[in-house]
């Protein structure tokens, strides 16, 4: 049904896809990443006929660093009020960025709870139709105020996940901090092969992965990384919608992604 509402409006099919960009990267690139991914999402849609939902994390790791609290082991509700101090400042970034394409942003916060409530999800996919219809990019993230799922684990690549599949998305985008998916731990094993393609995410995967991750526990934060990603993967696959995990600051990765170039893992459904 909204593809053909995507169709009438557009005279030609529009794609649609949810990009995540995770707190790594949001803060090691800093303005210039986000500026140089803006400039993407406006030339996806101008040259590719995609639109963009983009889903950020990064608040709290934004307040870390503009802050003086660098204390190590934070409870929850330290972790929730520094993502209400960072939220407007990634914000502000994302608005800078978008301003310089002569765009807009708009700042929707949710919670898993708003997935599943069947009027607040209906209100949620109504807010976006409507800001995708104004040629308005939504910047979306975990309301980590009111819910903790994605600060306990996550960094919201399973959010992301059932954001695309609310809003019938054709392509899940992971922007992360290593080159994809590898055959063993590129940390550990110098001859660790990246896989370039996936179909569905298999169960035995999954379990290795989990279990590559457990023992290199507290060394190997992307390897754990993986996991969420992976399990964010399947849950897209399993709504028919393509996953890539690809390294947020490779030049104008997204147009890549477009071109369906060989970067990052590509998991078809
Ligand atoms: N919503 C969190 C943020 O923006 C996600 C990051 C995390 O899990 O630490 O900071």
């Amino acid at each position: 049904m909204k593809n053909q509402k995507r169709l009438s409006r557009n005279s030609k099919k529009l794609e649609r896809w949810v990009v995540k960009a995770g707190s790594n990267m949001i803060c090691s690139g800093g303005p210039i990443l986000l500026r140089a991914w803006m400039n993407q999402v406006s030339r996806l849609r101008k040259e590719h006929s995609v639109e963009v939902i983009w889903v950020s994390s990064g608040a709290i790791a934004t307040a870390v660093d503009r802050t003086d609290f660098k204390k190590k082991k934070r409870t929850l509700s330290e972790k929730q009020a520094l993502s209400a101090i960072g939220q407007p400042l990634v914000m502000d970034l994302y608005n800078i960025a978008l301003q310089t394409q002569g765009q807009l942003g708009a700042q929707v916060l949710l919670t898993y709870d708003d997935l599943t409530n069947r009027t607040r999800k209906q209100n949620f996919q109504n807010t976006l139709e409507q800001l995708l219809d104004w040629k308005v990019t939504p910047i979306l993230n975990e309301n980590d105020a009111v819910a903790t799922e994605e600060i306990k684990f996550g960094d919201n690549d399973s959010l992301s996940a059932r954001i695309a599949k609310a809003m019938n998305a054709d392509r899940l985008v992971i922007l992360t901090d290593v080159e994809g998916l590898y055959d063993s731990d590129p940390r550990v094993n110098k001859k660790a092969k990246r896989i370039e393609e996936l179909k569905g995410v298999p169960s035995s995967l999954l379990k290795s992965v989990e279990m590559a991750s457990g023992k290199a526990a507290g060394t190997s934060r992307g390897t754990g990384g993986m996991v969420s990603k992976l399990g964010a993967a399947k849950l897209a696959c399993q709504a028919g919608i393509e996953t890539w995990l690809v390294k947020g600051d490779s030049p104008q990765v997204l147009l890549a992604v477009a071109e369906n170039k060989l970067i990052g893992t590509r998991i078809k459904k």
